[in-house]
Order: C-alpha cells, then structure tokens, then sequence
C-alpha cells in the first residue's frame, strides 16, 4: 500500500492533482480525534478502542495522540501494534479463546485485564490474584447487524460460577459483552446491562467493572445514529440494574469510532450497459459490503471533480478481480450520467475496510493519503 504522507485539505484536488487511478483511501486525523472526543466526554466510563476495526499505525497515533490509553486487542500481534505507537498503553486482551503461547506473549507485554467465558480458559490463565477477569456473557439478543454471541460466551449460569472462581481465586471479577455490532438501538445493552446485574447478585460479587464492548453504531444510512441516546440509557440501566453496588464503566467502539475518518475513492474501469466495473470490490476494501452496505454515503465524480447529478439507477457492480463471485450482492443506485473514468467516493469506510482488503489477483490494496 503506497502512503502519501502530503497533507491535502479536499480529497476531490488531491485527486484531479494526481490523476490517480488506483483505488485510495483519504484518512483525517482531525476526524478520528474528534470521535475520540466525542467519546471520552460522553460515554459514562473509561472509553478502549477495538483495534482489530482498523489497526493502521496513523490511527493508534491519533488515538494516542487524543488521551487514549486503554486498548482492546485479541492477538499477539495488536499488542505490538498498540505498543509500537502507544508504550504505556493498557491492553485488556479479549479474546477469550487463547492458545498458551499467546498467554505468555501477553504477559510479556504486562497484560493484566482478560476475558473468559469458559472454565478451561480459565484455568488456562493460573495464577490470577489481582489480575482483572471479564466474564464474557452472552443472550440472545436482537438489534444488531450480526450477532457476536455466536462465537464467544458464556450463559447467565455459567457466568455465575465463572465469577465465583474468579473471585474464589483471587481475581477482579469483571462482566464484558459484546452486543453485536452496528447496533443503533440501546435495547440489546439495556437487556445485557439487567442481566449482568442479575448475574453479579446471583454469584454474591461486587463487580469491579463492567464493560459494555463495542457495537455502537456507524452512519451508514441517511442520517448519523444517535450515540448520545444510547449513552444515556446504558447510564440509566446501569443506575436501576445495580443501585448502590455500580460498577464502573467500559466500552470497546470499534466501527464507530474510526468510521467517518476514512472516505474511499474508487474508479470506474469500465462501463457497459447497466454493469458497472470498479477497480475495487468484495477482495478488497469493499469486503464487508454484503453485510453491511452504505449506498446512501456514496457520490460520484467526473474526472475533474463535478459531482454527477443525474438520477441514479440500479447498477450490477464488479469488482477488478477474475473471479465471477467479486459482485456486489445487490443492485447499486449510481447516477444514470455515470462514466468510465469516473471517481465513487464512498464516505464512513474507516472500519473493517482497509484491514479486510486482501491483495487476490493482485488488486485491493488502496493507497493511503492523510487529509487534514
Ligand atoms: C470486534 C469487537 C469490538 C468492536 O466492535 P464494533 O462493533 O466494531 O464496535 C469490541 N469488543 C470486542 C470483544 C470485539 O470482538
């Protein structure tokens, strides 16, 4: 991936400046500080980043950079990244499947807060005295885009005993969960929020924190989620769930907090009929778009950066590869005057993007240009 470290102010010069046609990314800082800002003077808790959204080293140094000082990561290798640009970081290791190599990296990198959801990762651990334990719980919740309680979890009755041995074994018994990501609405964590509490009382713990993960909300639609909305009612559930006994609070944003930093310019290689090939696709940066897809945040570009108006209408979209499966599982709506040529900016690309894009067939590897 070529860097262009020159600061432009406008991606649409930066572009007609350049002429390039390989696919690029335009990432500001300004943006991704803001969010971070935004986070910190809202959320009601210590606010982590979930680096495996976009691990880029322009972005743990911006978050570095903005107070941020505890990250989560799920590998060996995110601890690196996080300590090459953030040394006194915390990292609260959160995958809670671990193999015991990756133990002792963790230890090695003084790693002092994990998850577990089941007793023989647990066990795995040894000596926890003093060392914080997230029990890793899981409900069947809806609300989200995809549900993380699939994979990783442990049931309310599980986590009871988790938490007894947590405790029984000298460590800070903590409750995390994840409760699915691009979730807009604050009903799934208001659920996971009473549950917790539940569980808590039910093992006889006073909970030293309680992390309520990621998940929240990207603008991928017509209109930025309301984040505010779901801070107030995680304050709200957490006060009526646990009364006197409150624990203090944790999030995890991934997708939501590196988001809108990042626009992505595509080109448009080629035209025929309503088929539309763009020198990027489902290998590459537009890997997540079959789960996730933003229509509504694109606009497109003539060569000499004047947007093109004319109505848009359904296009079959290609990506650059060989391979018949590199389509957009869904007609998309572009402008009818759209040509080869062409730039399609897609606006809020910063999550799970750059970091999916795989290099198949010797393409998906966008540029990278920092803006202000
Ligand atoms: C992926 C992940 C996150 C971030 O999720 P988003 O939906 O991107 O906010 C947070 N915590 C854990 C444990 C995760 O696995």
């Amino acid at each position: 991936m070529g860097i262009h470290p020159d600061f432009t102010t406008d991606p649409q010069d930066w572009l007609i400046r350049h002429g390039c046609e390989a696919p690029v990314f335009f990432f500001s800082p300004k943006v991704l500080a803001d969010t971070a800002l935004f986070f910190e003077e809202n959320f009601p808790g210590e606010v982590t980043y979930a680096v495996k959204a976009n691990p880029a080293p322009g972005v743990l140094q911006t978050l570095c950079r903005a107070g941020m000082r505890a990250f989560d990561v799920a590998s060996p290798a995110e601890m690196a990244q996080v300590r090459a640009v953030c040394p006194e970081a915390r990292l609260h290791y959160h995958n809670p499947v671990r193999a015991m190599s990756e133990i002792a990296t963790a230890r090695g990198h003084r790693i002092t807060s994990w998850s577990v959801d089941r007793a023989s990762e647990l066990d795995k651990l040894g000596e926890i005295a003093g060392q914080e334990i997230a029990v890793r719980l899981k409900l069947p919740v809806k609300g989200a885009t995809y549900d993380f309680g699939s994979k990783f979890g442990a049931e309310p009755e599980a986590a009871v005993t988790l938490l007894r041995t947590v405790v029984a074994r000298g460590g800070r018994p903590s409750i995390t969960f994840h409760p699915g990501t691009q979730c807009d609405d604050p009903t799934p964590w208001q659920r996971y929020i009473e549950v917790s509490a539940c569980v808590a009382a039910q093992a006889g713990v006073r909970l030293h924190r309680l992390n309520v993960g990621g998940g929240f909300a990207a603008f991928r639609s017509t209109r930025a989620p309301d984040l505010q909305r779901v801070f107030s009612a995680i304050k709200q559930s957490v006060q009526s769930a646990f009364g006197d006994a409150q624990p203090a609070l944790v999030c995890e944003p991934g997708r939501a907090m590196v988001s809108e930093a990042f626009t992505l310019a595509l080109g448009v290689k080629a035209l025929s009929g309503d088929v539309v090939f763009l020198n990027d696709g489902l290998y590459g940066a537009l890997m997540e778009w079959r789960d996730i897809p933003a229509p509504e945040r694109i606009t497109a570009l003539a060569p000499d950066g004047t947007p093109r108006r004319a109505a848009p209408m359904p296009r079959t979209v290609f990506g650059p590869t060989c391979d018949s499966l590199d389509r957009l599982p869904e007609a998309l709506p572009l402008p009818a005057d759209l040509q080869e040529g062409d730039r399609v900016m897609i606006r809020g690309m910063g999550a799970y993007s750059q970091c999916l894009a795989t290099g198949f067939n010797g393409y998906g590897q966008p540029h990278l240009v920092v803006t202000e």
